[in-house]
């Protein structure tokens, strides 16, 4: 067997490169990042007839080979880069037919890089509907090239396509147009001057503003040297370039193209007007946006609990059939929650991204960046961004991810670094323990002040969000075009293929991007939970047995007792006690001290670890809430949950960074540590600060 086929699929954004990857790859595909930088890469295997084999990528969308963005440069470096171990055998060149006259632009100009190439009509289903008919054998003479007529919908002209990949090699490998006669006599120096380079990629070099990083330096050097023209002589080059490519395609598809317009049958206007309606089009998106968020947590809450008590009892079981030991409670106590805690995060996942495919899929997301953009942009997002940060009140987790298809970085990352803010469901617990302990049970206009004190912390938790997101606008300095959607693509029937992928590719993505870290980091808070230094934690059980041995304990309270005192004197119990001066200005002790750092796990983690210190069962909330209540402030006397103190930790908890999974999942989706550790700080510097004044003023 001979080597495997390259095969790169390139094409305008929508015009379905991925659901033509999707069908020639099914589920032979991986996802990564392309190294350094938060573009998506994916790859895949696709059988071809007679055994042949071809790895296929699908590049990121990309109107030109001008590059403009970072997806652009990707495609660019990779078409001009013959020693890149992906260098296209043959380049797919992914169409759509709605679409063909702004699609071939880019098609024209891989034909001048002189690759092998495939162009791909697709979406072919839709051209009785449109009215549009075409003269393929005319337009592969005009544009030199073999032509695909594909429906991935329809499942048509996919194994044509594999035929002709198969076929590779008897592709013309001739430029379809002459772009070089835009200047005959610049491009004749240029070509005497470097005679053994492609012309047009010399032209690419000269005019592009690209990163060439992977390409030969010294080549570039000399090319970018050897300009002879003003920038602004290139310039207008350049654009005759452009006018001169359309004329070509203008004249292929006069005679290659009939659009009949009177068989043609077209709901889409009368859809987009009521959509994008200032009225309806806002009360649908709400409409829409309150049931996939009733949903996720209606639907996601059964799995998650079966997760929890799944994961429980395997912990349980494996403590009972192994000999007790160290090695038994890291798997019982620590590498199985640890699992756990990762799984769980699965059913709200995989719901929302069902949602949100279903949504891009179907064209409705388009409309909705139309409507929310203009409000959204004044604070530094997208209109995409909205999505995010409403599914933040769910968890910060699937919300990070659903900022992929945020095009700008720089609006991409500010959502990505404010979306934690917003009220998630694991800080419930902690707000309802606490409002119930401090915040008196009276009604105002029929409406408690408890349930008012609740929605406060929403609306606070929105409010950071977006004033944040008001604030990195103006410090981040970090240039990234914003794009402007210049169409609105046709409403579809949403792929049931493209949805299930998206949904598993996510999944799959979660689990081995920030599951590990997640693991990594609950064993090690694992670790510092069970050991701890000295005879004060290893002979716990001796000292707390010895102490109450008058107070007839049942066995029960006896072996809380011993917990709580482990606890206390375990790594976590320690630091915990240790940030107690730094945290007794904000009213707390050394016991919420221990809870505040296990919290780090997950927020919810607090109310059991209070209960663990407080020796009563974890499941008793009455129990916990009267323990609280009965607390004594160490310093100044009185309660130590009062009025001021527990509104200092409700603001503690809304806006400090307490969440590994969130941090993890961060670092996943912007590559690096830079940003998740920048997260950290900030926000907990800020709940400190906050939580403080708090405190200090109201106290
Ligand atoms: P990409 O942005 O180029 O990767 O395009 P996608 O594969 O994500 O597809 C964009 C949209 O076109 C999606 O809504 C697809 O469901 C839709 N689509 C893809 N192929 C076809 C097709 O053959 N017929 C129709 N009608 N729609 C398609
Ligand atoms: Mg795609």
């Amino acid at each position: 067997m001979g080597k495997q086929i390259n095969v790169a699929l390139i094409g305008n954004p929508n015009t379905g490169k991925t659901s033509v990857f999707n069908a020639l790859t099914g589920l032979n595909q991986k996802v990564g990042n392309y190294p350094g930088i938060t573009v998506e890469k994916k790859e895949g295997i696709c059988k071809l007839p007679r055994g042949v084999k071809a790895h296929i990528i699908d590049l990121p969308g990309t109107y030109s080979l001008n590059a403009s963005s970072l997806d652009e440069n990707v495609v660019i470096e990779l078409l001009l880069n013959k020693n890149d171990k992906d260098f296209p055998d043959v380049a797919v060149v992914v169409s759509d037919v709605e679409h063909l006259k702004r699609n071939l632009l880019l098609f024209t100009q891989i034909k001048d890089l002189e690759i092998p190439s495939i162009l791909v009509i697709n979406m072919s289903d839709r051209m009785a509907y449109k009215g549009i008919s075409l003269d393929i054998p005319y337009l592969e003479k005009q544009l030199n090239t073999k032509i695909a007529l594909v429906s991935t919908r329809k499942n048509n002209g996919i194994s044509e396509l594999k035929e002709l990949i198969t076929n590779y090699k008897e592709l013309s490998t001739e430029p379809c147009m002459n772009a070089s006669s835009i200047d005959e006599a610049y491009f004749n120096n240029l070509r005497e001057a470097f005679p053994n380079q492609l012309l047009y990629k010399l032209w690419l070099v000269i005019t592009q503003d690209v990163n060439f990083g992977k390409t030969d330096r010294k080549t570039i050097e000399d090319v970018s040297n050897f300009k002879t023209k003003t920038n602004a002589d290139l310039k207008r080059l350049q654009q005759k370039e452009t006018i001169k490519r359309y004329q070509f395609i203008n004249d292929t598809l006069k005679k290659g193209q009939t659009i009949d317009l009177k068989s043609a049958k077209d709901l889409r206007i009368r859809f987009d007007r009521i959509l994008t309606h200032k009225v309806w089009g806002y009360l649908i998106f709400g409409i829409i946006l309150l049931t996939i968020f009733q949903a996720i947590y209606d639907w996601s809450g059964v799995p998650m609990d079966f997760i929890d008590e799944s994961f429980a009892s395997l912990g349980e079981w494996v403590k009972s059939i192994l000999p007790e030991g160290a090695f038994t409670n890291l798997l019982a106590e620590g590498i199985i929650p640890g699992l756990g805690g990762i799984v769980i995060f699965i059913p709200q996942i995989a719901f929302l991204f069902l949602f949100i495919s279903i949504l891009e899929e179907s064209g409705y997301m388009s409309r909705v960046v139309f409507l929310m953009d203009r409000i959204m942009r004044r604070f530094g997002l997208s209109g995409k961004s909205v999505v995010p940060l409403m599914s933040g009140t769910a968890c910060a987790i699937p919300a990070i991810m659903a900022t992929r298809n945020i095009e700008s970085w720089k609006e991409r990352l500010i959502t990505i670094l404010v979306t934690p803010f917003t009220t998630c469901s694991a800080r419930l617990p902690v707000y309802l323990i606490i409002i119930s302990l401090v915040i008196p049970e009276g009604r105002v206009l029929g409406l408690s002040y408890q349930a008012l004190t609740l929605m406060l912390l929403y609306l606070i938790g929105f409010g950071a969000a977006v004033g944040s997101a008001w604030i990195l606008n103006k410090v981040l300095k970090i240039k990234s075009k914003s794009f402007f959607v210049v169409e609105m693509p046709n409403y579809k029937v949403p792929l049931i293929k493209n949805v299930a992928l998206t949904v598993l590719e996510k999944t799959k993505a979660f689990i081995f991007g920030a599951g590990k870290i997640i693991l990594a980091i609950s064993i090690v808070l694992w670790f510092l939970a069970s050991y701890g230094p000295g005879d004060d934690f290893n002979k716990a059980e001796e000292i707390v047995t010895e102490q109450h041995a008058s107070d007839n304990l049942s066995e029960d309270e006896l072996q809380q007792k011993i917990a709580s005192h482990k606890l206390e004197h375990s790594f976590i119990g320690i630091t915990g006690r240790a940030i107690e001066p730094a945290i007794r200005p904000l009213g707390y002790d050394w016991k919420i001290g221990i809870a505040i750092v296990s919290s780090f796990a997950a927020r919810e983690v607090f109310v059991g670890t209070l209960a663990t210190i407080y020796s009563v069962g974890s499941d008793e909330e009455e129990t916990i809430k009267n323990r609280m209540a009965g607390e004594v402030n160490p310093i100044l006397g009185g309660p130590l949950f009062n009025f001021a103190s527990g509104i200092s930790l409700l603001l503690f908890y809304a806006f400090a960074m307490q969440c590994m999974s969130t941090l993890a999942i961060v670092k996943r989706e912007t590559n690096s540590w830079k940003w998740p550790l920048y997260q950290l700080v900030v926000m907990s510097a800020f709940a400190y600060i906050v939580a403080l004044a708090a405190f200090q003023f109201l106290k």
